[in-house]
């Protein structure tokens, strides 16, 4: 379990649990203004921005990037912290959610100039205010984006479906509180497009949680044809070219399960990560 299922979700899978989906974001006055400052400074973000700030990072002083790691992770759990979730969970989730909106990621914009539709807005509002409206009265910056479909309502099969497609093309799926543990979103992130990935990934500032699974592949099944190694994003799977076999690296896995939809052996699983001694304990 990680720290969020600790605090938040009494031991259970925190992002499983209803009561930590807000009612309706429009609601909460606080988490209006944290969403809007969000939204505002991503719109304004720029990959090169974030390049040279990360570079400056890694030149600073031991203690220096240390302090400023530690008080970057401790203010992004408290306001907007994600964990991966393989396409089951997702699919729990959107069970009991009641509104979905798909919008255009801001990573994307901000890192690549590009619109992709891989961000969803989730809520358990009733509906009487929808969604895409509240996403659109808080952040009109970015709604008014050159993307002219805006913010749109889809369905949960509609959701689910695009999550299937986006996993086929390698990409992994992310919930996301705004203002902890509220969640609010949902993503498909891939590692160079996503600031979260990168800074979690490739900078030591962990701004997202593995999740609660790792991989393992089954070795009667596998026939090394490494079609898993080509997707997975977080350099976890190696090949043994004496056994023809692939090997997932507890340590390294996150646990995403997208090297599944390549596998045509169906010879990886996903197994609870606090079964698994190596992997138990990281986060
Ligand atoms: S995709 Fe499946 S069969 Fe191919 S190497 Fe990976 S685990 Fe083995
Ligand atoms: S090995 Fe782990 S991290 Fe890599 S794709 Fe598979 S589940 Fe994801």
């Amino acid at each position: 379990m990680c720290e969020f299922c600790l605090e938040h979700g009494e031991g259970r899978k925190w992002y499983l649990e209803a009561k930590n989906y807000g009612l309706d974001l429009a609601s909460d006055i606080n988490r209006q203004q944290a969403f809007q400052k969000f939204t505002k400074k991503m719109a304004a973000a720029s990959g090169e921005d974030f390049h040279t700030r990360m570079e400056k990072l890694e030149n600073a002083p031991f203690f220096v990037k240390r302090l400023a790691r530690w008080k970057t992770v401790r203010n992004m759990k408290k306001f907007h912290y994600g964990q991966i979730v393989p396409i089951e969970d997702v699919e729990r989730i959107f069970e009991f959610v009641n509104q979905i909106v798909r919008t255009s990621c801001l990573c994307r914009k901000a890192l690549t100039g590009e619109e992709k539709r891989y961000c969803y807005g989730v809520s358990m509002g009733p509906g009487n205010r929808n969604l895409d409206k509240v996403f659109g009265e808080l952040a009109p910056g970015f709604t008014g984006s050159p993307d002219p479909k805006g913010n749109e309502v889809v369905t949960k099969e509609e959701a689910l479906a695009s999550f299937r497609e986006l996993e086929k093309e390698g990409l992994c799926h992310s919930v996301w509180t705004f203002v902890s543990p509220f969640i609010g979103g949902m993503c498909n992130c891939d590692r160079p497009d996503c600031f979260a990935m990168q800074m979690t990934v490739a900078h030591g500032t962990p701004v997202m949680f593995r999740g609660e699974y790792v991989a393992e592949t089954d070795r009667d099944s596998c026939d090394g044809c490494r079609q898993c190694m080509r997707v997975c994003q977080f350099g976890a799977i190696g090949y043994s070219a004496g056994q023809k076999k692939s090997r997932i690296d507890p340590r390294q896995c996150y646990g995403c399960g997208i090297c599944r939809s390549v596998c045509k052996k169906n010879a990886i699983h996903l197994k609870d990560r606090a079964r698994v001694p190596a992997a138990a304990n990281i986060w």
